[in-house]
């Protein structure tokens, strides 16, 4: 797939885009608390879109909510597992995510880590060099939104098909709109890229 070449962001010397993505609802359907690496799927055009980023020059940073961990539904070992075998199914359309980050703990715990709070993003920034304005993030909720408007990232929205009118209700609430309304993640990449 060809992406209309426009004028670019610029990126800060020595530092690199990112693509951030969401996972659950975004690049595998949101099976509430999977604990089996077995059940997992990808969503169709999830690796073409991954590596037609990768080709442009994105570092692809999965940032995901895992409360299941701290509500004793599945260890860590478990999800760790889970995005070996995401890779795994990726690498089958020579894509990969570069690096996972994942929030363990339930709502009411108030940490720092669970988005749509940004401390994930900003570790992800100092430990790859990431240039926060020049990246992006697609989700499928109005958390992954809110994270990327507080960041300064791009923002675009992939609501799960039949969930559309309850996610947009949600972003409504929220008092949100991303930059991008996506029919599919490899729209939402294919008009990320295009963006520059
Ligand atoms: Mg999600
Ligand atoms: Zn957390």
């Amino acid at each position: 797939m060809t992406v209309p070449s426009v004028a670019q962001r610029p990126v800060e010397p020595r530092r690199a885009r990112a693509l951030f993505v969401d996972r659950d609802g975004t690049l595998v359907p949101d099976f509430h608390y999977l604990a089996d690496p077995a059940r997992l799927e990808v969503y169709r055009g999830v690796g073409e879109a991954l590596r037609l980023a990768r080709d442009h020059g994105y570092q692809i940073l999965c940032v995901t909510n895992q409360s299941g961990i701290e509500r004793g539904l599945y260890t860590r070992e478990i999800v760790e597992a889970i995005h070996h075998r995401l890779n795994e199914r990726l690498a089958l359309s020579n894509a990969r995510i570069d690096a996972f980050y994942y929030c363990p703990h339930a709502p009411e715990a108030g940490c720092p880590c669970r988005k749509p709070k940004g401390e994930l993003f900003e570790r992800a920034r100092s430990e790859r060099g990431i240039d926060l304005a020049a990246s992006a993030i697609v989700g499928d909720r109005w958390l992954d939104i809110e994270a990327g408007r507080r960041l300064g990232l791009l923002t675009a929205l992939v609501p799960p098909i039949g969930h559309e009118a309850e996610v947009l209700a949600e972003m409504a609430g929220h008092h949100l709109e991303p930059d991008i309304h996506a029919s599919s993640f490899l729209d939402a990449v294919v008009r990320v890229l295009a963006r520059g």
